[in-house]
């Protein structure tokens, strides 16, 4: 092969024809260097017929500049590379740059110096210095993360450099992680959990595409069953990945696959140092790194052999990218499934409908654990009808839920309060003159957060101090917070319970795995009677001594207009219900609610699963939502109104005719300003025999707008927003 076509990594670009010189290898697949005007820039050498682009004549061909030394991208990334591109409507070079996120490791093996204390002490020991010199005991990195740790400026280690006191030390930038040991600790598993492990096993062992949905009640021990498969495939020389929603939650994930494996996984999570990521991306694209644990974007990672994938909490919305590529990682970690012919199993105590009807339907293997591991019992779950049990004013705990929470405190356990809002209220206005505090680049109030005394929109990251007097009436102190947060249910606790030690869990608080650890170990040690927290503590913990969860506004879920949102309080309220009464002592869940009657929350309390699922399916039936049919959003959005506005009426204009297909808008999306762009969206509602795909892109492709704009697909959309 002489020519080549290339996928550069340039959405802006089409493919690209070179001429391969001598000496360069260029087979399918292959990461190189392509001369572009003056520049260079990265593409890979893709199959020609898959990639229609206008013919260069040979004579015109540029030659490649050089092919980079790392393992050519294999046959079945490349197909799911093309597969997501198409199914979200996406670029295909936006998808091929996820397989390519460590321009470090591309570059080939490389060295690096890093700094550890010598044992020797400066000549001159200032407070900074001595500081420095204890926080870094034990510690080697660069000078800047080293001055990272230990709190001070890079010059303070620079001087230390100079006087000895940390000395230099070489390290090979890819050094190879330990190795996992398949049989390092025997697994005690019930006969339920063995019979799961078994399938999953075999599954392994067939290297047959093989999709399943283990189905396992909160405390059924899921995790220790897909550790058997693992250990299988480490034992056949093939790679796993493990994707899990909260990556900053993984803590007590690790501890378990530290004990059954004897050492950690690899990470792969937007946190990593730059040093890190390549060397976990040249691991695992050697083959070297046996499992792997990430976020979703560890999905598009070049796997040398992978032999497993395995997506925990399946049903989580972290999972949805929304923005960039809007991918499912649900979706398409079973689509890597298919193409790499390997088993794949999505583990949940509350499934997706749309991964319970593949179930129903056959396409994927159900495996269930009903019952939960060691003999617990599943809590007790009572609602509190808060339109019965007002709370005093100004309160949001009802008497029942304050005087259980009492016992616990009396007993020596421990209990979760569980209400999804950050900070310490969601509005804050001007008692004199009605004023709201609103974010200035997005329609949404700002948040109090009175732990850091700051003004805070969740959307953009926008933040300010609470100004002294009002910026409308110029009325001095008059700032009041309007609804609960975390923060002000934990102050209410302290006020009616003193004696409790109250800590609040959401991602201001846990925001790194290494606090997160330490809340655990706080937990565990009985340093903690009462836990508030977000979504965050829904999943993934385990305390024997937390007997009783509290729901604060099982309704807050049920506001606004989004089609899961009867499903998403189901599973929330279900998992964080889950985190009582895992060990021997029986756990108890109360609800408040202004609604018992609701189906949602009647089947909470009534434990009947099948009955919502039920129920919520003939739901989605009525609305020709998904499973049944299909939804995608077109969001039109603009630094300038006016342009947002006529873009979007643009789409809407020239929307094609389908007697299967609804098209509602364009109108103002609910955060119709979002990070100082105008939004507008439209909404497409298809039966699912409708190409909705081919229909958009022929529909969109053909409309051009001015520079400003952006017209964003969402196939399969979760947020309405
Ligand atoms: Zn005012
Ligand atoms: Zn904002």
């Amino acid at each position: 092969m002489n020519r080549v076509r290339c996928l550069v990594l340039n959405a802006a670009l089409g493919p690209l024809d070179y001429r391969v010189p001598e000496g360069v290898a260029a087979e399918f697949g292959q990461v190189v260097e392509c001369p572009l005007g003056p520049r260079t820039v990265v593409g890979i050498v893709w199959e020609a017929e898959r990639l229609p682009g206008a013919e260069v004549p040979a004579e015109k061909l540029r030659p490649l500049r050089a092919a980079l030394p790392i393992p050519p991208l294999s046959a079945p990334l490349r197909r799911l590379i093309e597969w997501t591109a198409d199914y979200y409507c996406a670029p295909l070079a936006s998808v091929a740059r996820m397989a390519l996120s460590s321009g470090g490791a591309l570059r080939g093996p490389a060295t690096m110096t890093e700094y550890r204390l010598s044992g020797g002490m400066p000549e001159r020991m200032t407070a900074q210095r001595e500081a420095a010199i204890e926080a870094l005991d034990g510690e080697q990195a660069t000078v800047r993360e080293l001055a990272g740790i230990a709190g001070v400026s890079e010059a303070v280690l620079r001087g230390l450099v100079n006087h000895g006191v940390l000395e230099p030390v070489e390290v090979d930038c890819d050094r190879p992680y330990p190795r996992a040991d398949p049989d390092h600790a025997q697994p005690d598993l019930s006969a339920e959990q063995q019979k799961a492990a078994d399938i999953f096993t075999e599954a392994v062992r067939a290297k047959q595409f093989a999709p399943f949905l283990l189905d396992g009640v909160t405390g059924s021990g899921k995790t220790e069953t897909y550790f058997e498969p693992i250990a299988e495939a480490l034992r056949l020389g093939r790679q796993v990945l493990v994707l899990l929603p909260e990556i900053a939650l993984t803590e007590a994930f690790l501890t378990r696959f530290e004990e059954r494996f004897g050492t950690a996984p690899v990470l792969w999570h937007s946190a990593l140092k730059s040093t890190e990521r390549r060397r976990a991306w040249r691991a695992i694209a050697e083959g070297g790194a046996q499992v792997v644990v990430g976020a979703r974007s560890a999905l598009f990672l070049p796997y040398a052999r992978l032999g497993l994938v395995v997506v925990d909490e399946a049903h989580e919305v972290s999972f949805k990218q929304d923005d960039g590529v809007r991918y499912n990682a649900r979706d398409v970690a079973v689509m890597r499934g298919h193409f790499e012919r390997i088993p794949v199993v999505l583990a949940s105590a509350t499934p997706a409908l749309e991964s319970l009807a593949m179930a129903e339907n056959g396409t994927y293997t159900r495996v269930e654990l009903p019952r939960r591991f060691g003999g617990a019992q599943m809590p007790s779950i009572t609602t509190i009808d808060l339109t019965q049990e007002k709370p005093g004013r100004g309160a949001w705990l009802a008497e029942p839920l304050i005087a259980a929470i009492a016992e616990r405190l009396e007993r020596g356990e421990q209990s979760l309060l569980f209400l999804n809002r950050r900070g310490y209220a969601p509005l804050t206005l001007c008692r004199n003159c009605g004023f709201r505090f609103k974010c200035p680049n997005c329609s949404a109030w700002l948040v109090e957060h009175r732990f850091s005394s700051r003004l805070a929109c969740h959307h953009c990251g926008h933040e300010t101090a609470p100004p002294p007097t009002c910026p409308e009436c110029g009325e001095p102190d008059c700032l009041v917070a309007c609804g609960p947060g975390v923060e002000r249910i934990a102050d209410e606790v302290a006020e009616r319970l003193p004696e409790a030690r109250v800590f609040v869990a959401t991602s201001d608080t846990l925001n790194s795995p290494g606090r997160a650890a330490q809340f655990v170990a706080q937990v565990e040690a009985g340093a903690i009677d009462v836990i508030v927290g977000t979504q965050l503590v829904t999943k993934g913990f385990h305390f024997p001594e937390l007997t009783l969860v509290g729901v604060v506004d099982a309704d807050l879920g049920l506001e606004g207009g989004d089609l899961r949102a009867a499903e998403r309080t189901y599973q929330q309220v279900a998992q964080v219900a889950g985190r009582a009464g895992r060990a021997s002592k029986p756990g108890e869940v109360l609800i408040q609610t202004r609604h018992p009657d609701a189906p949602v929350i009647a089947a909470l309390a009534s434990g009947d699963r099948d009955g919502f699922y039920e129920a919520e399916t003939e739901a989605r039936r009525m609305a020709g939502a998904p499973p049944f049919g299909r939804w995608a959003a077109i969001i039109v959005s603009s630094e300038e109104e006016d342009e947002a506005r006529e873009a979007a009426n643009r789409i809407g204009a020239a929307r094609p005719r389908h007697d299967d297909m609804a098209i509602y808008g364009p109108a103002p999306a609910p955060l119709s300003l979002l990070r100082g762009r105008y939004r507008y969206r439209l909404l497409i509602n298809a039966k699912r025999s409708v190409e909705l795909q081919a229909i958009l892109r022929r529909w969109l492709g053909a409309l051009h707008h001015t520079a400003g704009v952006r017209v964003n697909v969402d196939v399969d959309p979760y947020s309405f927003m």
